[in-house]
């Protein structure tokens, strides 16, 4: 098996004979030498291949550009050049697959360009330091709650319930949509169909987990979740992976305690484990102009890690938006006129970036604006939830502790007419030993942005899914 680079270039030992198989980032050609730089995917960085141009074919060393893959074999050397401190002498070089018209050429290319050539994007250095991230954010995640003693549980991805309260759900059938049984008034007759009702994607898998965390105590999920939600903007998705953690005898408190540990723990997990793609993508942000007057990546990391997050109820949010100067003069494109209106990203960047300059938990919505599973207040008007609020991103994480006690519920869902004998297996949960138990939602995909400085959802997963958006 060939070696990794990521190893050689961490510990190879100068002297021993070596194999690596990868794909070419640059050619340079002199009368005495070939220079070829090759990344296999294993870290950010690259190996030098020193190729004598008299061993190989003038055919050959014309194939071997951008984009080629490649196997080489030789031994490692103390480099001459300023840039790497070993490289590979080639004594044998193969040729895997030639890439005549590789559309990524080592230039700077937009992320829009690239965008376009998702399928292949996962071979620059920027996408190559993004899947990376994300891999190593997704163990972090599982090994956080591994440690607290969560399970990990499955949830279902296509559900019965079309009420679940999160956005527009995406259908699933198999009907002849050509030939749709109808009932006597012309609706369609979804006894017909697959699972005998009418199904669709899931947008949240809090409700089964609600369920198993009232058995197994603490589980999270971390699946995709699917909103058909048409608002195409930098921070929504139609697909999209979501974290659930849910705790049974948690309250509101407990809840953002867990939050924050969580989020602290991953930063940490990546600042210690992905110095190289971090550092790069410092690099990168720090090209750009419009990111001037923000932190670089680096220092915005250890700073959300240093600071605890502040926590302000939604009434006090409400107070400090209504005489923020951006409401007074008229720049906030959704002025904040009254209690009772939802927040916007705007604003929650306002709360975060200008006023608290800190992560911001917002607590104690109004129940009119938030899901009926949303425990309520004494007060009567708001209910238990709580909102993560990051810079640059805006919401992270949404969550509550959830309402356990049977006439709130059914009253809640009455209100907005979920019909109760949909959710009669959810009842259960509450008719047959019920318990305080609290739960969030983390958004997987706004977390990579923050993590790795990237301003559109659109880059930190490998095959976006935006309306009008399926490619690949
Ligand atoms: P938003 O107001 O930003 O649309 P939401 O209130 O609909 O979010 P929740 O239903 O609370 O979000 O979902 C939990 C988390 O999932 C959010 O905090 C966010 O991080 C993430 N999220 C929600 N919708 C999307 C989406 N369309 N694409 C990517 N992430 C999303
Ligand atoms: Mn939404």
């Amino acid at each position: 098996m060939a070696n990794k680079i990521k190893e050689l270039l961490q510990s190879g030992t100068v002297g021993t004979h070596v194999e690596i198989k990868g794909w070419i980032r640059t050619k340079r050609v002199s009368k005495q030498v070939v220079f070829l730089s090759i990344n296999d995917g294993s870290c950010q960085g690259n190996l030098q291949a020193v190729i004598d141009p008299s061993q190989i074919s003038e055919e050959l060393l014309t194939e071997l550009g951008t984009g080629a893959s490649i196997a080489i074999s030789g031994n490692l050397v103390t480099s001459q050049g300023q840039a790497q401190s070993i490289e590979l002498q080639a004594t044998e070089l193969t040729l895997l697959g030639s890439a005549p018209d590789y559309p990524i050429q080592p230039k700077a290319h937009s992320l829009e360009f690239l965008r376009e050539w998702s399928h292949l994007r996962f071979r620059t250095n920027t996408f190559g330091a993004v899947f990376r991230i994300r891999h190593a954010v997704s163990y972090a995640i599982h090994n956080f709650f591994h440690q607290r003693g969560f399970f990990y549980l499955h949830t279902p991805i296509i559900t019965a319930a079309d009420a679940e309260g999160a956005g527009e759900m995406f259908r699933v059938t198999n009907l002849d949509l050509l030939n749709l049984p109808k009932n006597p008034d012309g609706s369609v007759n979804y006894k017909e169909d697959f699972f005998k009702t009418s199904t669709n994607l899931t947008v949240s898998g809090q409700l089964a987990a609600e369920a198993a965390a009232m058995g197994l105590g603490s589980v999270y999920t971390f699946g995709p979740t699917f909103r058909a939600e048409n608002s195409n903007t930098a921070r929504h998705l139609a697909e999209f992976w979501m974290v659930e953690p849910e705790v049974a005898f948690n309250e509101l408190q407990d809840n953002i305690t867990l939050a924050e540990d969580f989020l602290k723990f991953l930063l940490e997990y990546v600042l210690k484990n992905c110095q190289e793609e971090l550092t790069y993508l410092q690099q990168r942000s720090l090209h750009k102009t419009d990111t001037k007057q923000q932190m670089p990546l680096l220092e915005r990391l250890n700073f959300v890690l240093e600071q605890p997050f502040a926590r302000v109820s939604y009434t006090e949010a409400i107070a400090i938006l209504m005489d923020a100067p951006p409401n007074k003069n008229g720049t906030f494109a959704y002025p904040i006129t009254h209690w009772g209106i939802d927040l916007q990203s705007e604003h929650e960047r306002y709360l975060v970036e200008h006023h608290f300059k800190k992560p911001v938990v917002v607590i104690n919505y109004p129940r009119e604006i938030k899901a009926f599973y949303m425990r309520q207040n004494d007060d009567g008007n708001t209910v238990a939830a709580m909102d993560v609020l990051f810079p640059g991103v805006g919401e992270i994480i949404g969550g509550s502790q959830r309402e356990e006690r049977m006439d709130y519920l059914i009253e809640a869902m009455q209100r907005i007419n979920v019909p109760l004998e949909d959710l009669n297996w959810y009842l259960d949960t509450r008719r047959f030993g019920t318990i305080p138990h609290s739960g969030f939602g983390l958004g997987f995909e706004r977390l990579i942005l923050f993590v790795t400085g990237m301003e559109n959802i659109r880059d930190v997963i490998p095959f976006p899914r935006t309306p009008g958006h399926v490619a690949c």
